[in-house]
């Protein structure tokens, strides 16, 4: 079994030197993007309050936290107490971290974060009886024989017989072959992460997606374990983080991702 540790702080400025020597999912994905948003996140430790969206995603990772800790460490558990620590959570939550209301925003969206938990806890294919092998696992992995920096990640849910879970939540119904693409790097990495750890393969790697649409929906995509071709892609997209860190390559990289970035302002007045 793997042990729980505590997740990883929030992004704090770093120097180059430090960002090169550990990468994780988010932070690669984040370089894809577009470099110059890294730049600000990571380089210069920028922060931005929590948007809406992100902040009910948080609140329904959370809560799915601790029903997952709850029965890995076989203590009762109910919807009626899951409730009271979601109501507790998501006024603590932003306490420690800001989020960016719009006018009269948070009650419909505090809604809508219970209403996905409550359909998640009604339809997931996880039986409640089922024992886990790790629950959020912070694990890392030393990819120096590949000339790679060290990888690090945590695995929100390892399923008995080594099978990886990632939730989400998502606002609109998605296409399965595009859910795998979009999160290839989060899931390969979390396969190089389980096999290290473990010494295992994992038997496999499934999306488990809530969609916020007005009768909330759950879309379970199930992949099986990495394959060679999906961890070269991910090496070479490494080295690319590493030998455009080295560079201090930080174009900006214009496109349809930018009406969701937080430092659009920052990145207009940028030279
Ligand atoms: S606005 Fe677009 S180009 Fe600018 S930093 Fe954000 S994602 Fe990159």
């Amino acid at each position: 079994m793997i042990a729980t540790v505590e997740p990883l702080a929030a992004a704090k400025p770093k120097p180059i030197d430090q960002l090169r020597q550990t990468v994780s999912a988010s932070r690669l994905n984040t370089w894809l993007s577009c470099r110059l948003k890294f730049y600000f996140r990571y380089v210069l430790g920028l922060t931005k309050p929590k948007t809406a969206a992100l902040y009910v995603g948080t609140s329904v990772h959370g809560i799915l936290k601790l029903w997952n800790n709850a029965r890995w460490r076989r203590q009762p558990v109910t919807l009626d107490s899951l409730r009271q620590d979601f109501n507790t959570l998501w006024q603590d939550d932003q306490v420690k971290e800001p989020v960016r209301w719009d006018e009269g925003e948070e009650p419909g969206e505090k809604a809508t974060a219970w209403s996905l938990v409550d359909f998640y806890l009604r339809h997931t294919p996880i039986p409640a009886n089922e024992m886990a092998e790790g629950v959020e696992v912070k694990v890392e992995a030393d990819l120096a024989k590949h000339g790679l920096p060290r990888l690090i990640g945590i695995l929100d849910l390892v399923r008995a017989g080594g099978r990886i879970v990632d939730f989400k939540t998502v606002g609109q119904t998605p296409n399965e072959e595009k859910a795998v693409h979009t999160n290839e790097v989060q899931l390969s990495g979390y396969a190089i992460l389980y096999r290290d750890s473990t010494g295992k393969t994992e038997s496999g790697r499934d999306l488990h997606q809530l969609v916020k649409t007005k009768t909330p929906k759950l879309i379970v995509t199930q992949q099986g374990p990495m394959t060679e071709q999906q961890q070269s892609r991910l090496f070479r997209q490494m080295e690319s983080y590493v030998a455009g860190l080295d560079r201090q390559d930080f174009v900006p990289s214009p496109g349809m991702q930018c009406s969701m970035c937080s430092y659009f302002n920052e990145c207009r007045r940028h030279s």
